[in-house]
């Protein structure tokens, strides 16, 4: 019954992954507290080592947990499978695993969390890949930017923190011609308010520390895979086309079709690097998942009142969020994510750098904190925080100067959230 993809959002939040437990017909999702699992027989390891059956082994690998939280986010994503991971970042460098190489390039939109410029312009150079980073509304220099080198594309469906909503139909037109990979960032936005598989991604990440789980509990990650690309339609991605010396000479995409990255990335990519979701984390994400739909109404609804009313206030100087009519990007929400811009912006406040910093320091009700998509309201001060260690442009191209606050529009009483950002403006602006 929980995979029929007829049903309904709102129906598979809740039972997507969810059978009652197998052994004790127990009606939520147990916590499977194991690293191991007996085996039948020699021949039953033995099956499940070459990949011939499906079963657990070892929980760096595989856990019924885990795997309920997986077959749940692939279905509300409208992927062929799910990976989960321990954090975001792990997400991220899991869809890149398989598909780069030494000397390998990823083409990222300049429109990321401020960690997603990190790691992709830095850290990943340890392993001979890079990234260059390019204007994702100037569809030309994205071309361009493509090389014989370039094996995915990268993004965010709604980025964090710009307010800007990447047009995926005319970025996946793109990849599409050049046959690579779309990999798009769906956290801010969640299969809720924007299902970037429809608009032709080819792997979907995610940091289910945010709004999946939503109240700010654990740290986890998810690599959704749509399961329409076709890996050995070039000699590009040799990892799921061709022999893998890695797993016994296995070809993945021949073996295993539609689900060929997702078993790559389990059977190599979690085996090898180990960044493996636990599944107390996998329990606190499936509870949260079971609202997503219920909170996001109420993100989106809330950071619409609260970005209003802020837009209309003489102490800030700009507001950046879709969901404002004034957005440059405010056409784009009905073809990309119908239900919503999502619950985060950024205010420019009157008086710069100081000003942000006295308003984050005066605010009771949104607490100061490196997160977002939690169901409390919070507030950061970017260029002094997260994108502490980016220079002036990048900062600039994220949406992240220094006159500019970032707002995550939690669940509560809008009209609390819109009288302590009155006090705390007045405290900074006096
Ligand atoms: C938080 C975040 C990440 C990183 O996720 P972690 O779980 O913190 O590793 C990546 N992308 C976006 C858009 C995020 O908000």
């Amino acid at each position: 019954m929980t995979d029929t993809p007829t049903l309904g959002f709102d129906t598979l939040q809740v039972h997507a992954g969810a059978e009652p437990d197998p052994a004790t017909g127990a009606r939520q999702t147990p916590i499977y507290q194991t690293t191991a699992y007996v085996f039948r027989d020699a021949d039953h390891a033995a099956k499940l080592f070459n990949l011939e059956e499906v079963g657990y082994i070892y929980s760096r690998l595989t856990n019924p947990t885990v795997g309920a939280l997986q077959t749940r986010i692939a279905a509300l994503e409208g992927g062929a499978g799910a990976v989960c991971c321990s954090s975001g970042h792990a997400a991220q460098l899991m869809a890149l695993f398989p598909l780069m190489s030494p000397g390998k390039n990823v083409i990222a939109s300049t429109r990321l969390y401020g960690g997603t410029v990190q790691q992709f312009n830095q850290t990943i150079k340890k392993f001979g890949w890079s990234a260059k980073f390019v204007d994702f509304d100037d569809l030309d220099a994205v071309k361009a930017a493509i090389d014989d080198d370039t094996r995915a594309v990268f993004c965010e469906s709604i980025a964090n923190p710009g307010g800007y909503i990447t047009d995926l139909d005319a970025i996946s037109a793109i990849t599409d011609d050049a046959g690579i990979p779309l990999i798009v960032d769906n956290t801010s936005a969640t299969p809720y308010l924007c299902n970037p598989i429809k608009h032709g991604a080819t792997l979907v990440v995610h940091s289910t520390t945010k709004y999946l789980t939503g109240n700010g509990t654990v740290t986890g990650g998810a690599v959704v895979d749509s399961g329409k690309f076709d890996w050995s339609a070039s000699d590009k991605f040799p990892s799921l086309s061709a022999p893998e010396p890695a797993y016994h000479g296995i070809k993945f995409h021949e073996a295993l079709g539609p689900m060929a990255f997702t078993f790559h990335s389990i059977a190599i990519g979690l085996r090898d690097l180990g960044m493996t979701m636990n599944p107390q984390a996998a329990h606190y994400t499936l509870m949260g998942i079971e609202t997503l739909s219920l909170r996001m109404e109420k993100h989106v609804s809330n950071a619409i009142e609260v970005a209003t009313w802020l837009e209309n206030d003489p102490r800030i100087t700009a507001v950046t969020y879709a969901g404002l009519k004034s957005s440059p990007y405010h056409g784009r929400i009905a073809k990309i994510c119908p239900k919503g811009a999502g619950g985060l912006f950024t205010v420019a406040v009157k008086g710069g750098y100081d000003a942000c910093v006295k308003l984050v320091d005066s605010l009771n009700l949104f607490s100061h904190v490196a997160n977002l998509g939690d169901t409390r309201s919070l507030v950061i001060h970017s260029a002094s925080t997260t994108h502490r260690q980016l220079s002036d442009e990048q900062r600039a191209a994220a949406g992240a100067a220094s006159d500019v606050v970032r707002l995550s529009i939690g669940i509560e009483d809008p009209k609390d959230l819109i009288a302590d950002l009155d006090q705390a403006l007045s405290a900074a602006t006096a």
